[in-house]
């Protein structure tokens, strides 16, 4: 049997034919689990569940049943405030400096912050919209410059440096962040 909870989500009952007692447990999924006498009706259950819901919240602490829901939505948040940001924020820095690429696209990959194809297209992450300003646009002046150098050669680095001297600083710091969403 399965009991919908506005609290808990998804709790699992199962009836056991040895059990004298309800008993509270969480499953591997992170779902709540009750066991209880054959004979529990759903009624007495739910009402059990009411009964039991402060020590629950403290002795088990269950796993938010919306969080996969959450980070969904968190990420359409972001991707709607990237979309409104990123692409304009790269033109400006381009025109600023004279770089033509083709395309911006925006990703959310986990490992990466940006990168630049041969074919001149940036892609530029969404989670740059939860990093501070400066290292934001440090990663933008990265993926320009490998416009002229798809390399980390000294002449790319070069090239980052005369757009923004605390490159460096910039790109210690960006690896603190994770740019998973
Ligand atoms: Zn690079």
């Amino acid at each position: 049997m399965l009991i919908n909870d506005k609290e808990f989500g998804e709790v699992i009952v199962r009836k056991s034919p040895l059990s004298r007692n309800i008993k509270f447990s969480v499953s591997t999924s992170g779902r709540l689990q009750m066991s209880v006498p054959k004979f529990t009706s759903e009624f007495l259950a739910k009402r059990f569940l009411n009964a039991n819901r402060k020590m629950i919240r403290e002795k088990l602490p269950v796993k938010d049943p919306n969080s996969q829901r959450s980070r969904d939505y968190q990420k359409k948040l972001l991707m709607k405030k990237a979309k409104e940001y990123l692409p304009y924020r790269l033109e400006y820095y381009a025109k600023l400096y004279g770089y033509k690429y083709d395309k911006c696209r925006l990703t959310h990959a986990n490992t990466r912050w940006g990168s630049c194809s041969s074919n001149r297209t940036i892609s530029l992450n969404i989670g740059l919209m939860k990093v501070p300003e400066p290292l934001r646009d440090y990663v933008i002046l990265h993926e320009l410059a490998h416009l002229n150098h798809m390399d980390h050669s000294k002449a790319f680095w070069a090239e980052v440096g005369s757009h923004d001297k605390n490159y460096k600083l910039h790109e210690k710091r960006i690896k603190m962040f994770n740019p998973g969403v």
